[in-house]
């Protein structure tokens, strides 16, 4: 894990703290959607297909903040949306600063020229960069040509100016498992602190549906690049269980209470990812309210798919708790990239979700 050490303590002391208190549930990574307005129109986005009055809507900075202390993680990813195209943003990444909290700024980029001297370098802030994949691959996600050499050239700029930098990248259809290979070692060559990448999900309201991986296909994917992987010393920004979940040799359940989503309509319930299962008035009414059983890969057909590391993440830190010598294995020598995958989840959907529309496949919005 590329996590600077400091983090990563920080995280574990909390990890600790939750589990002396004997809390079954509780948040890892606050995500925090202060607007859905965006300054580009990816085919695969499920967050900015909302009317003009609601694309225009902003939490405020006390909202922010307020949900912050009301959720207490010791990390929140700043999502939306374009965050940059928020104009009290930095004084929301401050707040958030002076709590001791781990900051990720989601960005495209395309603004962060603009807007970097609104920011301070920080330990506890990160800009995390949308690329998904070489310079080909993501002017065609992002439907936009000369987005990738914009967005490479602010991560540049960011890391000459101190900050701490990584990239988010979601994978759809298509790819090649070489081509991912040489765009994490073109991250490693940018400097970035580390990379997330994850399959993408399929939201709903997105413009385009056939560009979703399938979990198998995804699997069978992540075993490629990860062989591919040896010695070449990437710097993967998650935990080495989610790496080893991806590779097919972990099979968890979801745990969305480990990243809760605030945006304008509220806490969305259960995830940032499924738009159409409602919202709570607060973090206290969410982890209470919602039906958190109905939820994850076998039991709701709407989640069939999904590998996100909003769901998976935290189920995959909580097993590095429980096993830290398994978590330390994988760490050393890479998720095992052949031989039998752990068993596929057995739908098993109850009356209530068994109508819900099943999809083909999954994407991601990611932290992008
Ligand atoms: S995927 Fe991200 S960058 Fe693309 S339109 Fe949606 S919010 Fe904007
Ligand atoms: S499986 Fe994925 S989409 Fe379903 S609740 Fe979990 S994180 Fe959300």
């Amino acid at each position: 894990m590329s996590v600077p050490i400091r983090q990563q303590l920080s995280v574990a002391k909390y990890l600790l703290q939750q589990k002396f208190k004997g809390n079954k549930r509780y948040p890892l990574v606050l995500m925090l959607e202060p607007l859905f307005r965006c300054n580009l129109a990816c085919a695969g986005c499920g967050k900015i297909d909302y009317p003009d009055e609601i694309l225009n809507r902003r939490l405020s900075i006390d909202e922010c903040l307020a949900s912050v202390d009301e959720c207490g993680a010791p990390i929140v990813s700043i999502a939306g949306g374009e965050p940059l195209l928020h104009k009290e943003l930095p004084q929301i990444v401050e707040g958030i600063i002076q709590r001791k909290k781990y900051v990720y700024l989601c960005t495209n980029a395309l603004l962060l020229k603009k807007r970097i001297d609104d920011y301070k370098p920080s330990p506890y802030l990160t800009f995390s960069i949308h690329l998904d994949g070489n310079r080909e691959r993501h002017d065609a996600s992002v439907c936009q040509k000369g987005v990738f050499d914009r967005a490479a050239e602010a991560v540049e700029m960011a890391i000459s100016r101190g900050f701490r930098v990584t990239i988010n990248c979601t994978l759809f259809q298509g790819e090649n498992a070489e081509e991912i290979a040489a765009f994490l070692d073109y991250c490693k060559k940018l400097g970035v602190e580390g990379t997330t990448i994850a399959p993408g999900f399929s939201y709903e309201h997105a413009p385009a549906q056939d560009i979703f991986i399938k979990m198998r296909d995804s699997k069978e994917l992540f075993r490629k690049v990860f062989k591919l992987g040896r010695g070449r010393k990437w710097k993967l920004n998650h935990s080495s269980l989610y790496l080893d979940f991806l590779a097919g040799n972990q099979g968890y359940n979801c745990t969305p209470w480990g990243n809760p989503t605030r945006n304008i309509f509220g806490w969305q319930k259960p995830c940032y990812l499924l738009v159409d299962e409602g919202y709570a008035p607060s973090f206290k009414a969410l982890m209470e309210e919602t039906p958190w059983q109905k939820y994850g890969n076998s039991k709701n057909p709407k989640c069939a798919n999904c590998m996100a590391h909003c769901g998976y993440e935290a189920s995959a830190v909580e097993d590095a708790v429980k096993n830290p010598l398994k978590a330390a294995w994988v760490a050393l020598f890479g998720p095992r990239t052949d031989g039998p995958m752990a068993p596929e989840p057995v739908p098993e959907y109850d009356a209530d979700t068994v109508g819900a529309k099943t999809r083909p496949a999954i994407r991601i919005h990611a932290v992008d």
